[in-house]
């Protein structure tokens, strides 16, 4: 599906980034691994892409911070000789009350979650443009459509994710990148293990088909819109949230 071309993959080296850089190298990419924290976790990611018979290498930048995503981007395109494929994934949280909400917290969310999102695409889009073709699939999240109590800020930056992609959807079809988004709903990874039980029980109650989402099934969402069979669609979100929000 994708012999010969070349992925970014942000927040890689576990959750559901580590699923999207598996499900892309299992389908023929060279996949470049970003990680904040630890570098072992990502270079055995990367390793496990290897292993499907592509090039993979592990790459460290904090995606809120624009010096790391250029020197992330120009690593990428020194090493690989393109870039096709921009996932950006690197999430976090910081729950709490509006009323308990520092402003770190506020800013941390919003720094990661949307200004990592203008960073990388904006960096990467450089080198698409020049190639006059690119995919980037950004992942926000159901939260960013339905609001969340206690997630004011993951919610506002989830919905500004969704307002960039349009935005740059727009903007970029005349160089022929397609910009879409996934919005997961209740996925299993280490993320959403921090959530205490009630919570955890009052989310299932939420999904229709009774089931937490796996990881690997956003991946597929992920692979489908990275690849050429989505060459027709630009600006859109495919929810994979086992039908927790319907339109
Ligand atoms: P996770 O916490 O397991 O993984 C997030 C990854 O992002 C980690 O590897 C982390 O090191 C990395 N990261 C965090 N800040 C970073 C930064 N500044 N620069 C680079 N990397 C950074 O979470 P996950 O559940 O795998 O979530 C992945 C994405 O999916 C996130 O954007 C999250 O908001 C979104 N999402 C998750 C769920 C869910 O239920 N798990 C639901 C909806 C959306």
């Amino acid at each position: 599906m994708f012999n010969g071309k070349t992925a970014l993959v942000t927040g890689a080296s576990r959750g559901i980034g580590k699923a999207i850089a598996l499900e892309l190298a299992a389908s023929g990419a060279n996949v470049a691994v970003n990680y904040s924290g630890s570098a072992q976790k990502a270079e055995e990611v990367a390793a496990a892409c290897r292993d499907q018979g592509v090039k993979a290498f592990s790459v460290q930048a904090d995606v809120a911070v624009e010096e790391d995503v250029k020197a992330m981007i120009k690593e990428v395109t020194d090493q690989f000789g393109q870039l096709d494929i921009l996932i950006n994934n690197a999430g976090i949280t910081r729950d709490n009350l509006l009323m308990r909400m520092r402003e770190e917290d506020w800013d941390a969310v919003l720094d990661t979650n949307l200004k990592g999102v203008y960073h990388c695409a904006k960096s990467a889009s450089r080198q698409m443009m020049k190639q006059r073709s690119g995919k980037i699939v950004n992942i926000s999240s159901v939260v960013g459509v339905m609001g969340n109590a206690g997630q004011a800020n993951y919610s506002a930056a989830k919905a500004g994710v969704l307002g960039l992609t349009k935005s740059l959807a727009r903007e970029f079809a005349p160089r022929n990148i397609q910009v879409n988004a996934v919005a997961p709903g209740f996925i299993e990874t280490e993320m959403t293990e921090e959530l205490d039980e009630k919570t955890q029980e009052s989310l299932l109650q939420s999904i229709p088909l009774g089931r937490l989402g796996e990881a690997r099934e956003v991946a597929r969402a992920v692979r489908f819109l990275a690849s050429g069979d989505a060459d027709y669609m630009t600006g859109q979100t495919l929810q994979i949230d086992g039908g927790m929000v319907m339109h």
